[in-house]
C-alpha cells in the first residue's frame, strides 16, 4: 500500500515528524494536509516540505504511528 495521504486516512493513522535539524517532534493535522496537498501526496514528500516551528529546519523524517486499533477486514 502506498505511503500516501488519503491511506493514513482510511487506517485511521496519525503523521508525527522528526525534525532533521534539532530532533523536535511534532503530530501533524492528516486532515488539513489532505484538504492542501490532496489525498495522493505521498508522506515522504510531506517531510521534505516540513518546516520546523522551532529552529526553521526544512525537511524531516515521517512517521506513520496507529491512534487506534487496526480492524480486519475479511
Ligand atoms: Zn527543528
Amino acid at each position: 500500500m502506498p505511503a500516501t495521504l488519503s491511506n493514513v486516512i482510511k487506517n485511521n493513522n496519525g503523521l508525527r515528524v522528526f525534525c532533521g535539524g534539532c530532533s523536535r517532534v511534532r503530530d501533524l493535522d492528516v486532515h488539513a494536509l489532505s484538504k492542501r496537498f490532496g489525498g495522493g501526496f505521498s508522506v515522504p514528500d510531506v517531510g521534505r516540505r516540513a518546516r520546523c516551528q522551532a529552529c526553521g529546519h526544512v525537511g524531516g523524517q515521517m512517521q506513520v504511528v496507529v491512534l487506534s486499533a487496526p480492524y480486519m477486514e475479511s
